[in-house]
């Protein structure tokens, strides 16, 4: 699908509602939106990949965050199937779903943007991204 509109106007007035996560999730939910997080040495990383749930714009966003969780993060990053039943779970499930909050960083044109943003319609959502697999 390649229908051409006219350039969506930069969003000002309300960048952080809250529908654009909602529609982020059910972006995830169909598969259109990817999001995944790696944990490597107690760091997490995020990728998340896809169109922007307001201008549909494909966007890719690369976060990493350094989380201290005491011990739940060594292990998971040795191996997490061999994470214990007793203890380990709870944070072992928080790890699980890392939420990262993704502004929209399309290259199109968005008319109204202001001088000191480079890329965008101007908004930001969240998403839970899974933690993938070793
Ligand atoms: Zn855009
Ligand atoms: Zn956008």
């Amino acid at each position: 699908m390649s229908e051409e509109q006219g350039p969506l106007p930069y969003e000002t007035a309300k960048p952080l509602a809250y529908e654009w996560t909602d529609r982020a999730a059910d972006m995830q939910d169909e598969g259109v939106l990817v999001a995944v997080a790696v944990t490597t040495d107690g760091v997490v990383g995020t990728t998340v990949r896809g169109p922007c749930p307001r201008c549909a714009h494909r966007i890719e966003d690369q976060q990493v965050d350094t989380v201290v969780m005491g011990g739940a993060v060594a292990v998971l990053g040795a191996d997490a199937s061999e994470v214990p039943d007793v203890g380990a779970a709870p944070d072992a499930l928080a790890l699980a779903l890392v939420r990262v909050v993704v502004t929209c960083s399309c290259g199109q044109e968005h008319p109204g943007r202001p001088d000191d943003v480079t890329a965008g319609c101007g908004i930001s959502f969240a998403v839970l991204a899974d933690e993938t697999p070793p």
